[in-house]
């Protein structure tokens, strides 16, 4: 028996939605806006809903498409309020995101909830960095735009962010599970979606994408000013780099460097370099040294994250006075170094430790819940 798959209208961006509706529905140009803003915008799960588009075409489109976003497999809720759900993807495979709120309200009597998303874009990660959890997974598979994207719109749903024009979730960083870059055409799509004018008009200046630093593509995602960059940079010299990052590291420190010096800007714009602070590893003073000769180059802001325990790797988190000496002495200079406080530790939301531990649950792994 042979069953014919559905076309998932969430993973086509704008010009392949309109182009789907018109030749293979034969519906007219203005249907396609409409089914954009029904999903996009309004969220909906089904055509069911899409009220200004008339029975009959409606069941044409269930005949041939659908709508299919991830499941939510579990959600977890910190102290701190950050939120992290386990999405279930159509073959199965988990992908991770979260919520962060973001912090204290900018005027008193602001009582506004804010967030940023953290968002994933590959199933696993082949990058391999020692410290992290998702690359102990290895690389499954990259995600579709549907997915990428449907983290966000699952996550609209739990929140009841309904109005974009004035958004709950504000912020969204391409910083979950994944190497944005080696899944770059999807990601860029996603970035169009979320931009659209029509749909959830997203601000390129709300949006940050990370990598840590992959030759092909740079340029490109660069020039098409889609989001901002941050860089995971965690080591100021080729050696540890290689240590830290090993595939990573295969594009010399030197040449990423090279590369972030040309990379086009806008106005006030600067780089996001982040640096995870591994106790005795990459915090030490010639660490120092190297960093303020890196950032002198560049326009930059620095990110200190504070390493979150991994099961199975052999670094420690620095102590609170440990990370400040280190913040001090580059402020000593002249560098913009900002800690970013690790949110979410007691619910394991460090890129890919709740799959981590979901995985090793399902082995009977006693050390992984
Ligand atoms: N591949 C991209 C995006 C995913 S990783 C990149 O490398 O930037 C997102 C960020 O989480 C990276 O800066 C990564 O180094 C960091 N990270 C990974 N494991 C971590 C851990 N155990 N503690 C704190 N940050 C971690």
């Amino acid at each position: 028996m042979s069953t014919i798959s559905k076309v998932n209208l969430c993973d086509l961006p704008y010009p392949a939605l309109e182009r789907f509706v018109m030749e293979e529905l034969g519906f007219k140009k203005f249907r396609a806006v409409q089914i954009w803003q029904w999903i996009w915008v309004k969220n909906v799960a089904g055509f069911e809903a899409m009220t200004d588009i008339s029975q009959s075409d409606r069941a044409r489109l269930a005949e041939i498409a659908e709508i299919r976003w991830p499941a939510i497999a579990d959600v977890r809720v910190s102290a701190d309020g950050t939120t992290k759900f386990l999405l279930e993807l159509s073959d199965g495979e988990l992908v991770e995101t979260v919520l962060i709120p973001s912090d204290a309200p900018k005027r008193p009597n602001d009582v506004t909830v804010r967030m940023t998303q953290c968002v994933s874009t590959q199933v696993g990660c082949a990058m391999a960095c020692s410290f992290c959890s998702t690359g102990k997974l290895g690389f499954r598979r990259n995600m579709t735009m549907g997915e990428i994207l449907g983290q966000v719109q699952v996550a609209r749903a739990y929140v009841g962010d309904t109005q974009p024009e004035r958004p709950i979730i504000r912020n969204l960083v391409y910083m979950g599970m994944g190497e944005p870059l080696l899944n770059l055409a999807t990601v860029m799509d996603s970035l169009r979606t979320l931009e659209h004018p029509k749909g959830l008009a997203f601000s390129p200046r709300r949006i940050t994408v990370s990598t840590c630093g992959i030759e092909a593509g740079m340029r490109e995602f660069g020039d098409s000013g889609l989001a901002f960059l941050a860089v995971s940079l965690h080591a100021p010299n080729q050696e540890l780099r290689e240590k830290l990052m090993p595939r990573a590291a295969h594009w010399p420190l030197e040449e990423l460097i090279g590369a972030l010096e040309r990379y086009p800007l806008k106005t006030r714009e600067r780089i996001t370099l982040e640096y995870l602070v591994i106790a005795g590893v990459n915090d030490q003073p010639e660490h120092v040294k190297q960093l303020a000769r890196i950032c002198a180059r560049l326009k930059a802001k620095l990110n200190l994250i504070p390493y979150n325990p991994t099961p199975g790797t052999p670094y420690r988190a620095p102590s609170p006075e440990e990370l400040l000496r280190f913040e001090k002495a580059l402020w000593a200079k002249d560098i913009t170094a900002i800690v970013r406080k690790s949110k979410g530790q007691d619910i394991e939301a460090a890129c890919g430790q709740l799959r981590a531990a979901h995985d090793a649950a399902a082995r009977g792994d006693a050390t992984g819940a």
